[in-house]
């Protein structure tokens, strides 16, 4: 490949675990990909070293005071980068017409307009950042068959479906041959604790993940399962599943990353060591392959793999994901922004661990008057959650605020 062919990035979210491993990867082929723009939130000495190295055209960061001190940083080092600031520059470097593809690694729903922007205007789409799914889901895949985007996901499970399905498999599992999705979880960290020792447990321990190493929101979020019940939202939009064709199957090795059964009795699995370079450079490539630093898996050292179904009991927020998948509408949206504010209050000592479920049972629970036709719906419905959930954290939760912080 010639560098004028090389292809153009956007990495939205550059700064953050998925981010890093991305521009990892991107380093090593300099002869494929070219860094358009970085983008981050409030880390802008990160953004300075990351723009120093990969000579973007553009950065973004959310303050205009950091975006002054980033702009004047780079000047000095003798870099021409624009520097931006706000949605609406997130928005502009994720369509800007020189961009092939988007890596969309922002967390959480600050990340759905960038990612939507992306969609609509057409690009390949590399897609970490599974709440912008979660929320608008009908919308998100309407916006990528209407522009011919190419969207591939980034999530390591629906990376694997993805290898173990056929090309072109959208339009129903059925017609496909495929029976159902088996979904791989590691369980977390707090797979064999019991429940109690569950309800107290802090930050810290929440975020020790056993086999990843990932940002901390997500890192909650795989101790609760709810991450693996946004992950089954975002497996029925990306390969148009019904939520009963999904099994969710514990496997703590975290070596198979995701299968899917067919008709005939074959299950097709994707394996590797989990190191999300291999889902990055899997997308960035395709439908080629390159290396992304990752070693081939080690069999005789792995030397087994175990299996064991999900505990709804002591992990309902798997159960809540579906219920709101089944409810459909702006349902998953609402599920999707209490499990925010939860997660955040706890992660800042102001809710207890098993709190969290709770709080978002409890918005859930609530008469909700948005829907899910547009994407102004949708942000409003994520509005109206936060509020419900916030002062549920303010008034009902207020026992578990006082545990939490003891
Ligand atoms: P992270 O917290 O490490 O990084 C988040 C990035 O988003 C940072 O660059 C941050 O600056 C930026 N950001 C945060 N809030 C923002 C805001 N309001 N506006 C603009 N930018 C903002 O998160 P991560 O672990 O890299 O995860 C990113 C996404 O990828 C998440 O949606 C997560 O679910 C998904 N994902 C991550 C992993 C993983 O291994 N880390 C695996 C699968 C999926
Ligand atoms: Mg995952």
């Amino acid at each position: 490949m010639t560098s004028s062919t090389r292809q153009r990035i956007t990495v939205l979210g550059a700064t953050g675990s998925i981010g890093k491993s991305t521009l990892d990867v991107i380093e090593r082929h300099p002869e494929r990909y070219r860094v358009h723009a970085l983008t981050a939130h409030t880390s802008k000495e990160t953004l300075l070293e990351q723009c120093l190295t990969h000579r973007p055209d553009v950065a973004v960061l959310d303050a205009a005071a950091d975006a002054a001190w980033l702009e004047a940083e780079l000047a000095r080092a003798g870099l021409a980068t624009t520097v931006t600031y706000g949605v609406e520059a997130l928005c502009a470097v994720a369509r800007d017409a020189r961009v092939d593809t988007v890596m969309a690694a922002i967390v959480g729903a600050a990340g759905l307009l960038p990612a939507l922007a992306a969609a609509e205007a057409g690009k390949r789409i590399l897609l970490a950042n599974k709440e912008a799914l979660v929320m608008s889901g009908a919308l998100f895949m309407e916006a990528v068959e209407r522009s011919g985007a190419t969207l591939l996901p980034i999530d390591s499970e629906h990376n694997a479906i993805y290898q173990c399905l056929p090309p072109r498999h959208r339009g129903g599992l059925d017609r496909h041959g495929v029976r159902k999705l088996l979904l791989t979880a590691s369980g977390g960290p707090f797979r064999q604790w019991d429940a109690q020792e569950i309800a107290v447990a802090t930050p810290e321990q929440a975020c020790a993940h056993p086999n990843w190493s990932m940002g901390r929101k997500i890192s909650v979020d795989s101790a609760t399962l709810m991450n693996k019940g946004l992950e089954l939202i975002e497996a029925c939009w990306l390969f148009d599943a019904a939520p009963e064709q999904i099994q969710v199957v514990v496997h703590p090795q975290s070596v198979i990353h995701s299968m899917a059964a067919y008709s005939d009795g074959s299950v097709i699995a994707q394996l590797g060591n989990p190191d999300m370079r291999t889902p990055i450079a899997y997308g960035l490539a395709w439908p080629e392959r390159i290396d992304s630093g990752v070693e081939t898996l080690d069999l005789f050292q792995i030397a087994r793999l175990d299996f064991e179904a999900p505990d709804e009991a002591r992990f309902p927020c798997l159960r809540l994901a579906r219920e709101a998948m089944q409810r459909g509408g702006s349902a998953p949206a609402v599920l999707n922004a209490a499990n925010e504010v939860a997660v955040e209050a706890f992660l800042s000592g102001e809710l207890a661990f098993g709190a969290i479920a709770q709080v978002v049972a409890d918005v859930m629970a609530l008469p909700c008057e948005h829907r899910a036709d547009t994407i102004e719906e949708i942000l409003a419905a994520d509005r109206w959650a936060r509020e419900q959930a916030q002062s549920l954290l303010e008034s009902e939760h207020a026992a578990d605020v006082t545990s939490a912080k003891e």
